[in-house]
């Protein structure tokens, strides 16, 4: 992420659209196949052999093994039975009845003779640690049973594996395995009592929360009967009362960044059914939304097209009725210049009562990633978040009055301010703010495509255009910016300069 000015004085013109995210290619199939009572062929007796075998005795497959030598694990798999020793080397009728074979590659003659029979025996292959003569791969796994996760790098680094492996594991609780044949059992009797699939999957969603899932797998089985029986009577006695209305989150996206979303806010998105969304909202962001969940595009964007408000308070409504969890997912914080109170008060005349979850609004993570602090002792007293666009039908009103807002000791954030931005500047100048005041203009912030530079508010009165048109920009006017480490750093040179 570029948090410094990064252009040259004059280099003004308008950077090239973002690429397309392109999807990338799936390199493997990622499955979960049951070999249970099925035969599978190892070549080998190296150590890395027989870690397959175990993985392989644990998921209950028949191993056929051929070997001249045994290393000491292979050794004791064959000495505890557990692993056949079939002969010295492979023989078409050892290998016939076989689906997968895996070869460790220290014999090069068994090596050739199973490469030159697989595909004719419909034979898939796995040469240990060389993945480009494999036809399949073995992921690392973390092993909670019943609950398997699989890591993959398609083969591009065991090592990087490893470490995602031991991250993963780390937010995984330990009593994972229990919790999953606690919740097997309850299954069925949720099902007797909640008879549809929507029920079913609304009550598992508040039962199975991020928040609970630590103290819920620390549950006996018994334990765990006893809490969902009492919670689905709850559900069943909140049925007669929900408000058959429809369930709608307000949710605040935050600048686009994805750590930057509240837990509260994540959880949302995993949850809904429809999810309603500003095109400022990131690709990362939507990202998190249930893969089987319908994404709707409302893009308000200045210039670009947009669905006009009040059919998006429609569209909320309408999938809300139908008894969808929706969530209405804003950029920033939803009631920051968000026109979240106006959909709040239209669901509400609508029998429909919101939750809001908010978020972490463009001024406070932008000037976050900037280093630049909002207020600071004996420098900036307040902070104002201010709107540059008037309310609609009311362009070319120049009612306005920034010389109102001149403060020295206040930070001014503007907000959807591009084309009032020189006027803004020169009523804060006319209202006494020093024309030396520090500014950042800040694009895209929180994105990969963040870009920042650094001027005056003397300097800003001679805005002419904005050269990264198309991008969100947010302008933070104050003593305050100069904290920002970058501001110190940049010569006249790299700083944005017009006029
Ligand atoms: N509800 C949003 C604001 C929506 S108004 C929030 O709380 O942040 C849209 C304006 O917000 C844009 O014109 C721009 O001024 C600002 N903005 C939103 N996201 C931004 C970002 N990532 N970088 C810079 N400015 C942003």
């Amino acid at each position: 992420m570029r948090s410094s000015s990064t252009m040259r004085r004059n280099d003004l013109s308008i950077q090239g659209g973002k690429a397309q995210d392109q999807e990338a290619r799936l390199e493997y199939l990622p499955l979960f196949l049951s070999v249970t009572h099925q035969d599978v062929v190892i070549l080998g007796g190296s150590d890395g052999a027989a870690a397959k075998a175990r993985l392989l005795c644990r998921a209950g497959a028949r191993v056929r093994l051929f070997a001249r030598t045994l290393g000491p694990e292979m050794g004791d798999l064959v000495r505890t039975g557990q692993v056949a020793l079939a002969g010295d080397s492979p023989t078409l009728d050892g290998l016939r009845g076989c689906r997968l074979a895996f070869d460790d590659g220290a014999d090069a003659e068994a090596s050739m003779f199973l490469g030159a029979r697989a595909s004719d025996l419909g034979l898939l292959v796995n040469t240990i640690d060389r993945p480009a003569a494999c036809d399949f791969i073995v992921p690392a796994i973390i092993d909670r049973s019943p609950v398997v996760v699989a890591i993959s790098t398609g083969g591009a680094s065991p090592a990087l594996a490893k470490l995602v492996r031991q991250r993963v594991e780390s937010v995984l609780p330990a009593g994972l395995g229990r919790l999953a044949r606690a919740l097997s059992a309850c299954r069925e009797g949720v099902k007797r009592v909640l008879s549809t699939g929507r029920a079913r999957l609304r009550f598992w969603d508040s039962f199975l929360t991020d928040a609970r899932l630590d103290r819920l797998a620390r549950c006996t089985e018994e334990q765990m009967g006893a809490q969902v029986a009492e919670e689905v009577e709850t559900a069943l006695a909140g049925t007669a009362d929900t408000d058959p209305a429809g369930d709608v989150a307000l949710v605040g996206a935050g600048p686009g960044d994805p750590g930057l979303l509240s837990l509260a806010a994540a959880q949302a998105l995993r949850t809904a059914d429809v999810v309603l969304h500003d095109a400022l909202v990131s690709r990362e962001v939507l990202d998190m939304v249930r893969k089987d969940a319908r994404l709707i595009s409302v893009g308000k964007r200045a210039g670009g097209a947009a669905m006009p408000q009040d059919m998006i308070n429609r569209l909320m409504v309408t999938h809300a009725r139908r008894g969808v969890r929706v969530v209405r997912l804003k950029g920033g914080d939803p009631f920051i210049f968000g026109r979240g109170g106006e959909e709040q008060e239209h669901l509400i005349a609508h029998g429909i009562h919101p939750r809001v979850v908010g978020g972490t609004t463009a001024a406070l993570g932008v000037a976050a990633t900037l280093g630049i602090p909002l207020t600071h002792r004996g420098v900036a007293r307040s902070l104002r978040l201010v709107t540059g666009a008037l309310g609609e039908g009311m362009e070319g009103d120049d009612a306005r009055d920034w010389a109102g807002l001149a403060d020295p000791e206040t930070t001014l954030c503007l907000y959807m301010a591009g084309r009032k931005v020189a006027e803004a500047a020169r009523g804060l100048m006319a209202g006494g703010l020093g024309p030396t005041t520090p500014v950042a203009v800040v694009w895209s912030g929180c994105t990969p495509d963040q870009e920042c530079r650094f001027c005056t508010v003397g300097e800003l009165a001679h805005w002419t255009g904005d050269p990264r048109n198309g991008h969100p920009v947010l302008f933070i006017v104050g003593a305050v910016v100069a904290f920002a480490p970058a501001w110190t750093a940049s010569s006249d040179q790299s700083r944005f300069q017009t006029g």
